[in-house]
């Protein structure tokens, strides 16, 4: 009910039961949200007639809102999921690119399979659990400000509802809609559920996806995992003629096609993005080797 009051005691007393109504009653109702005219006295059809067009108007504008509604919901799915993809596909470049520089410098000083290996699946272990850490804190602390920006916000509807819908008012009249259906939409999104409406307009924050930081570092360390097996299964299982090149050739593909996934992703130039991410691999490949043939040398 503190909606219904709420949303009547912004329009000046119009919707308060036996007030101007049975007076003025068309322009009251054109005012007047539908919740409050259900319940009231009885009306002359004349006045029950003039008070109908607006109504319908109310009507149809609440119908286009939730078609719109409806058209935003996928949207906002398949942005999410593009947002995990992306995520995905660095993670796997990551784990391509630094897997890589490891087994190619250790290649660099020796020819020792057993050597190449351990350093390989060392590096694949700390470089997940270091991503997964990361983005747990990251994801974590994302979470946390979330949770309290909504608590603060369910704390002000409680203690002061109706400067919130007042707020929720003044916020969609800066997106361009009349007073009017200001408060009507207002009045409509308090009475469903306020904190949601408050927490999507006011903070962008959308009560059912908070994300999940354990989802978020399990999603990472599993795609560094990936990306990470390849250069390492590519120099460790390949007789020992071909591994150096097999691998410089395997991470260059995917490395194309990490660079040219995130690239489609972020509507960013394919072929650019994937020709920077390619020598970026090569370049810490070529690193990684001389600076292991040079240790190599020296150590043995
Ligand atoms: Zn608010």
């Amino acid at each position: 009910m503190v909606g219904i009051w709420g949303c009547s005691a912004v329009l000046g007393g119009a919707g308060l039961p036996g007030s101007r109504v049975d007076l003025q009653p068309a322009p009251a109702r054109s005012l007047r949200p539908n919740h409050v005219q259900r319940d009231d006295g009885p009306v002359t059809t004349e006045a029950r007639g003039a008070a109908d067009a607006p109504r319908r108007a109310q009507a149809q504008t609440g119908a286009q809102a939730g078609a719109h509604a409806e058209q935003e919901q996928p949207q906002e799915g398949l942005n999410n999921r593009l947002n995990w993809l992306r995520a995905g596909v660095l993670g796997a470049n990551d784990g391509v690119v630094s897997t890589a520089g490891i087994v190619m410098g250790v290649a660099g000083a020796t020819t020792d399979r057993a050597a190449i290996l351990i350093a390989g699946v060392a590096g694949l272990v700390a470089g997940a659990i270091s991503m997964a850490a990361g983005e747990y804190v990251s994801v974590s602390t994302q979470r946390d400000a979330e949770l309290a920006l909504l608590a603060k916000e369910r704390r002000e509807l409680e203690e002061m509802p109706e400067e919130e819908l007042h707020e929720l008012e003044d916020y969609l009249m800066s997106k361009g809609l009349t007073r009017d259906v200001a408060v009507e939409v207002a009045c409509q999104l308090t009475e469903r559920d306020a904190l949601r409406a408050h927490a999507k307009l006011e903070l962008g924050i959308d009560v059912d996806d908070i994300t999940n930081p354990w989802n978020a570092a399990l999603a990472s360390m599993l795609s560094f995992t990936i990306g990470a097996l390849l250069p390492l299964l590519t120099m460790t299982l390949l007789p020992q003629s071909s591994r150096i090149w097999a691998t410089v050739v395997a991470v260059v593909l995917a490395l194309a096609l990490t660079g040219w996934t995130s690239a489609r992703l972020g509507y960013a130039r394919p072929v650019r993005a994937l020709a920077r991410n390619v020598l970026g691999g090569l370049l810490a490949m070529g690193v990684t080797y001389l600076i292991g043939d040079l240790v190599g040398a020296h150590v043995s």
